[in-house]
């Protein structure tokens, strides 16, 4: 699936390379099997992931850890039916020389390790968010591979959770809106994003977080793509959105937003080479503000 405008990409995280092979979650036996030949991703309780020493993937097969996959939880599947799964360190007593975090996969391991990984980091941070019953507080017991929880005590049935959150390049005549939160680096400035409140459509998100934030008003907004963000459970939903000539004002999430020329924004693109110090930085490339702001400037110029 690419998204509704193709030229939009260039993000991490949002390749797919993995069947999810859902059925295959119910089959135990045939988990058992793939076992011995799968690649498992093994995570520290800090979300960290086992690296060499060179930061590159740690490869660890099931057959060196031994046993089933147990409490690992099942991935899915390569195309050339190689298994993933993912396992927390505290269980293993192989040691790896390094660790990697999932920002710094995402710049350089290849593509389709840091999706595994970032998919991985999602799942290992809702088993560790739900071991107890959000109901009744009973113990959870996981199965499906890791996809399900039960409570024994009250039956509910947890399934995993993500965040969707909006993340939106408002433009006014050839201007783009920026801001920037005080715990951010220096000079770094981003597109705005907010998350879904329950009863909202994403639109409705946009045009709420928006003026929140900034005091300009949306006129009409339109989806772009998605871009799972497990910092630590979020898919960013990523939005162009039209406004008013609005003056922005900001007052608590954010310190400052401003309107970019088409040039101030290129100039920033540039700072990332040579920096000379002055003017504003932008987000990294890996994420979907970063694309939006790419994509705005590349239509300014078209
Ligand atoms: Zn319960």
């Amino acid at each position: 699936m690419s998204n509704p405008d193709s030229s939009f990409s260039g993000y991490a995280f949002a390749g797919a390379p993995l069947d999810r092979g859902d059925t295959l979650r119910d089959d135990p036996d045939a988990l058992n099997r793939l076992w011995p030949d799968a690649q498992v991703l093994v995570l520290d309780a800090d979300g960290t992931a086992f690296a060499n020493a060179d930061g590159q993937p740690f490869p660890i097969l099931g057959r060196e850890l031994g046993g089933g996959p147990g409490a690992a939880v099942f991935l899915g599947l390569t195309a050339d039916r190689r298994a993933w799964f993912v396992t927390e360190a505290g269980t293993i007593t192989l040691r790896a020389p390094n660790r990697m975090d999932l920002r710094q996969a995402a710049a350089q391991w290849p593509a389709e390790v840091a999706d595994v990984f970032c998919y991985a980091r999602g799942m290992s941070y809702w088993h560790s968010r739900n071991r107890f019953c959000g109901v009744c507080g009973g113990a959870v017991r996981f199965g499906r591979a890791g996809f399900i929880g039960h409570c024994d005590q009250c039956r509910t049935e947890h399934y995993p959770r993500v965040d969707p959150a909006v993340i939106v390049a408002v433009e006014n005549a050839g201007r783009l809106l920026l801001g920037r939160q005080s715990n951010w680096a220096p000079r770094r400035y981003s597109v705005l994003a907010g998350f879904v409140e329950p009863g909202e459509t994403f639109e409705q998100t946009v045009a709420r977080e928006v003026f929140e934030e900034s005091k300009v008003r949306v006129i009409q907004s339109r989806y772009m793509g998605t871009q799972p963000w497990p910092f630590p459970g979020a898919l960013m939903v990523g939005f162009f959105a039209t406004a008013h000539a609005d003056v922005p004002a900001v007052d608590g999430e954010l310190e400052d937003a401003r309107w970019f020329s088409a040039e101030e924004v290129a100039a920033a693109m540039r700072r990332e080479s040579v920096d000379d110090g002055q003017g504003i930085l932008l987000p990294p490339p890996i994420s979907i503000a970063r694309t939006l702001i790419n994509h705005w400037h590349r239509q300014q110029l078209a």
